[in-house]
């Protein structure tokens, strides 16, 4: 386990009314999981107060879109697919690579609109996807452990792997230059996610509901979800994401009881709002039809509508025999068809799939009818963090997933 951190208190937002800083500095109190060890504390309050004089990356009126959208979604109205990098770089942001994933997701849309008959809700894993949380402190070199690009250098190198508060600055300007690409091309229609994990960069993208409700917008992507290993339920992440007027998304392991289920939707959705909150299941391949149908049962017991949302690849990671971290094509689509029996049996909507991809012919997922093997891995493997479906297992699996509705 991590040792936890304590965030400092922001003193830089001036723009809250007293009132939500003060439930701010409340979640902010709370032992928050997975934070970088900042050399220095001065300097990472300066870029901070920079930060927060930023302007927002996406606007209260988008966010409000999505919600309606995601409350289609958990009304069976509408299916939800997310995907993008496991880890934004910013060395890999180029506007062929953004344009290659936006233009992937948009195909994959396309073709799981046919099958289910419904429209399709697309988000991209983009323009903010640059912290990671990690399992160990440490990689296989001993060196400290890279943190995503928001935080320290992928470079084996120990001064490399020191975290550099003003990498928040770069991600930032990253973020609104992939914006720029997303917005300027036929992606236009794409929504924005990446995980609230690095706080000290989601808290200064805060601003008050210009409507005057208690809630928060982050201007930091339109919808924020909560990781595996950072939902402790009394922890700072959950209470950051119960301080949002966006739509928040919670990772759910095979770990998780019905009845923390059921807690977290209350928590998160207190006012039973449809499509407020998206759980996102990853249970593993051999473990969804087990584990995933109590829960379901349990959290549509508590009357509320979440969009339920399908992650086939984080359960399914493992070594290769070459050495490489990877997922086998025949993994991720037993799960996602294991989801979709689930929902069939239990009457409830399979509303979305979660997926790591990429329109680069990387070499980093096992399979696919090109039948890439441990020995391919080696010929494009370039994820600095968890391995991707290529364009054309993306595809693929759009069209597996796409014969499921309705069977
Ligand atoms: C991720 O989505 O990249 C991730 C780290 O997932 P999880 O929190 O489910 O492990
Ligand atoms: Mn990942």
């Amino acid at each position: 386990m991590y040792p936890t951190v304590q965030m400092e208190i922001p003193g830089w937002h001036p723009g809250l009314p007293p009132k939500t800083m003060g439930r701010l500095s409340e979640a902010l109190s709370r032992p928050a999981a997975q934070q970088p060890g900042w050399p220095d504390a001065t300097q990472v309050r300066s870029v901070s107060a920079f930060l927060a004089a930023l302007p927002p990356l996406v606007t209260p009126g988008e966010v409000r879109a999505l919600r309606r959208d995601l409350a289609r979604v958990a009304r069976g109205e509408a299916f939800l697919l997310q995907g993008g990098d496991c880890a934004e770089t910013f060395a890999g942001n180029t506007e062929e690579h953004v344009r290659g994933n936006a233009a992937t997701l948009l195909r994959m849309a396309a073709v799981l609109a046919e099958g289910a008959g419904l429209p399709v809700v697309g988000v991209g894993r983009i323009a903010g996807q640059y912290a990671k949380p990690r399992s160990n402190a440490t990689d296989g070199l001993g060196l400290p452990v890279y943190r995503g690009d928001i935080v320290n250098s992928a470079a084996p190198d120990p001064r490399a792997r020191i975290p550099d508060p003003v990498r928040m600055v770069q991600a930032y300007q990253d973020a609104r230059r992939t914006l720029d690409i997303l917005r300027s091309g036929r992606s236009a229609g794409i929504y924005t996610s990446h995980e609230a994990l690095l706080l000290d960069y989601e808290c200064p993208r805060l601003v008050p509901d210009p409507d005057g409700g208690p809630r928060l917008y982050s201007g930091s992507a339109h919808l924020l979800w909560i990781g595996e290993r950072t939902r402790q339920p009394e922890g700072a992440h959950i209470a950051f994401a119960g301080l949002l007027a966006n739509p928040v998304g919670l990772k759910i392991g095979p770990g998780t009881t019905p009845e923390q289920a059921a807690e977290y939707a209350e928590r998160l959705d207190p006012e039973g709002e449809p499509g407020r909150l998206t759980l996102i299941s990853r249970m593993g391949s051999a473990r969804v039809r087990d584990v995933l149908p109590p829960i379901v049962e349990r959290v549509t017991a508590t009357g509320r509508r979440v969009v339920w949302q399908c992650d086939p690849m984080h359960g399914n990671t493992h070594e290769s025999a070459t050495g490489y971290k990877t997922r086998h094509f025949d993994d991720v689509l037993h799960e996602v068809e294991g989801f979709f029996e689930v929902h069939r049996e239990l009457g409830t909507h399979p509303g979305g799939l979660h997926l790591e991809l990429t329109g680069d012919s990387v070499t980093e997922c096992l399979g696919g009818v090109r039948g890439i093997t441990a020995h391919g891995l080696a010929e494009r493997y370039e994820s600095t963090c968890d391995p991707r479906l290529n364009a054309h297992q993306a595809m693929e699996l759009a069209h597996r997933a796409a014969g499921l509705f309705g069977r």
